[in-house]
């Protein structure tokens, strides 16, 4: 750390959000473009390179936080990016999409707000774009192996990026007619804009990958095609196998599933179809589920026009501290966040509760009425 009292006299900021009024009426990311590389280098100073990174461990690709911390603070930009890509393929992906379970066990939240790992994250990540730090990186030659990764979402696309770099010839097939997965049809632009990921996709097909798309395994090649063809295959798929709602009258028509909905609103902003069929533009909408799907769904529904919008959260109101006895420290503790997307529905009054949010606590949803 360059300043070892930095956490004393910094206190933590972070990425400034645009004004609501502003960002409903858009589909590009809720962040203020440019306002976080000036303030990045103070906040990554807050870390106190503690002895036992507590936030190494609870990060579940273990990237190396206190190295490019430091690095940050020391404005050694290209050895960070180095650090951090040793750990994570995307960590533009991460530092925008992730809940960030490092930052609930970082040392300094044990009394003070923590360090903002996460904005620390895509800060490098956007840097090294910007200063071209993320170059393909082909390999020096083949293996003479082939590999075939099933699903091209972040699980697939990390894959076939190791397999490629380590020399072996990897081609993605992907059931949709442009890969990403998830990333591409699920998240809303508004919290990761598509360029991100067709800038990574870029990479990886100068590195080497081949993409089929439009290609569903098990319809379009058989699993035995693919054994017979390649030495390996990779299976990385999944995210759309949705957790069915088995209450009386789930069959009643206008209740999907977020799969079903949000793909629909991505193809608008992805210019294939003008309007969504499934669009929530003058419509009264429950969501129910009051995890980030749910707040992506929300976003999208306020963004699209609704008339008002519901969420239920089967969990009681949580606090707005951490519980020390039920989810100490280190733990991810069950706090009241106020997602963009909360933040949206509250603000612009649409939630009929009239609440902070759109969200109603401690609901479960035992059926659905014509
Ligand atoms: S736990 Fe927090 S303060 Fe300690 S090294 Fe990690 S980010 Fe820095």
């Amino acid at each position: 750390m360059a300043d070892p009292k930095g956490f004393l006299t910094t206190p933590r900021q972070e990425w400034p959000r645009r004004p609501v009024e502003e960002r409903v009426h858009d589909w590009a990311e809720v962040y203020v473009p440019g306002a976080l590389l000036p303030i990045i280098e103070a906040q990554a100073d807050r870390c106190m390179d503690c002895g036992v990174p507590f936030c190494h461990e609870a990060c579940p690709l273990g990237n190396l936080i206190p190295e490019w911390n430091e690095l940050v603070s020391r404005d050694d930009w290209r050895a960070a990016s180095d650090r951090l890509h040793a750990t994570n393929n995307f960590p533009e992906f991460t530092g925008r999409l992730c809940p960030a379970p490092c930052e609930a066990g970082c040392v300094l939240a044990i009394n003070q707000p923590a360090v903002t790992i996460k904005n620390v994250e895509v800060a490098i990540a956007d840097r090294a774009w910007q200063d071209g730090l993320a170059p393909p990186r082909p390999p020096d030659r083949l293996s003479g192996a082939t590999v075939a990764v099933v699903g091209s979402g972040p699980a697939g696309l990390a894959a076939a990026q190791q397999l490629t770099r380590a020399g072996h010839t990897v081609a993605v097939f992907e059931r949709d007619d442009r890969p990403g997965g998830l990333m591409r049809y699920g998240i809303p632009s508004f919290k990761m804009e598509k360029r991100h990921l067709d800038r990574r996709l870029a990479q990886l097909r100068e590195e080497g990958v081949r993409f089929r798309t439009s290609t569903e395994v098990g319809r379009d090649i058989g699993a035995a095609e693919l054994r017979a063809r390649y030495d390996a295959v990779v299976l990385a798929v999944g995210a759309t196998a949705w957790r069915e709602l088995e209450v009386p009258g789930r069959e009643l028509t206008g209740i999907v599933q977020a799969m079903e909905y949000l793909p629909l609103a991505n193809r608008v902003c992805e210019g294939d179809i003008d309007a969504s069929p499934l669009s929530a533009a003058g419509k009264h909408v429950v969501i129910v589920g009051g995890g980030d799907t749910g707040a992506d769904c929300l976003g999208t529904a306020v963004r699209e026009g609704a008339a008002s919008v519901t969420q239920l959260d089967i969990y009681g109101q949580p606090g707005s501290e951490r519980d020390e006895l039920a989810e100490p420290w280190p733990t991810y503790p069950k706090i009241y966040r106020l997602s963009a997307a909360h933040e949206e529905a509250g603000e612009l009054r649409t939630a009929p509760a009239a609440d902070a949010d759109a969200r109603l606590f401690a609901a479960s949803t035992l059926r659905f009425e014509g």
